[in-house]
């Protein structure tokens, strides 16, 4: 289901976008996606995307999987007019293939959160509300989401040292001051921006227009005014047991990214502010 309410195959947009990217959708070869996808786009090939050569057949590969996005990207900045076009997606391993492409010019938002959040966000129930058999959005254990945090926030800590430019920013910092970080990314993407252009975002909340984003957050189908406020349920809600674990697994970014606060930092890191 589009955010816009029509199926993917039935949405007005998406299906200008395969015809412009491919002809048709239909015209695109799954199959081949699925295993290049497989062959490519794994947390497991970071290391070896990481690397500042790939092997020939490895090389070719990876620019054959990053042309089939290179195509939607063009097809839906022409459609839309736009200059830079955001993919929402979140998986470090596409970024290290997109890296690979010669005509993406790539810039990575990475958005980190307080592991401990992140950990009871994981946990919690919610419907996909495009499934018509009730299907639940995708659940980890708080020692399986710890893990995946640690592997997603390293792999984009190295994918900057590879020279891809990558903006680091704090959750907790886009609730407080959205317009001023949007106003950042903006220039961050080579966009100028004139005050206007965001009068979509106030203190504390965003006007949404209709959208048509083909997955993700069921957030994606609200239109109009929505607050935005943090999302601070697991400060209250996680159990002291699974806090201290999560915390355990994760300390060395969590003190990084300065979500340890004084009396969970480390005794070195204690002694050294005296
Ligand atoms: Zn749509």
């Amino acid at each position: 289901m589009c955010a816009c309410g029509a199926t993917f195959s039935h949405c007005e947009f998406w299906q200008r976008i395969g015809a412009r990217a491919f002809g048709s959708w239909e015209d695109v070869d799954v199959e081949r996606l699925n295993a290049l996808k497989a062959t490519v786009d794994r947390t497991r090939h970071i290391p070896a995307l990481a690397s500042k050569k790939l092997a020939p057949a490895q090389h070719q590969l990876v620019t054959e999987y990053a042309e089939y996005f290179e195509k939607i990207y063009t097809a839906a900045a022409k459609d839309t007019r736009a200059q830079v076009v955001v993919d929402s997606s979140k998986h470090a391993s596409l970024a290290y293939c997109l890296r690979w492409s010669p005509k993406i010019d790539l810039r990575v938002m990475h958005v980190v959160r307080d592991s401990r959040g992140v950990a009871y966000s994981w946990t919690k129930q919610v419907r996909r509300p495009e499934s018509p058999t009730g299907d639940q959005m995708t659940r980890y254990s708080p020692a399986k989401a710890a893990m995946l945090w640690n592997a997603q926030n390293a792999a984009f800590s190295l994918l900057a040292r590879r020279g891809v430019p990558v903006r680091r920013v704090r959750y907790e910092r886009i609730i407080q001051r959205p317009r001023r970080v949007i106003a950042s990314l903006a220039r961050f993407c080579g966009l100028d921006l004139v005050e206007s252009d965001l009068n979509f975002i106030g203190d504390g909340w965003a006007d949404l227009g209709p959208s048509h984003s083909a997955a993700g957050n069921p957030m994606r189908f609200t239109v109009g005014r929505i607050p935005i406020r943090p999302d601070e349920a697991w400060t209250e809600d996680l159990s002291d047991g699974t806090r201290r674990m999560v915390s355990t697994l994760t300390r060395p970014l969590l003190g990084r990214y300065g979500y340890l606060t004084e009396d969970e930092a480390p005794l070195r890191t204690r002694h050294a502010k005296r």
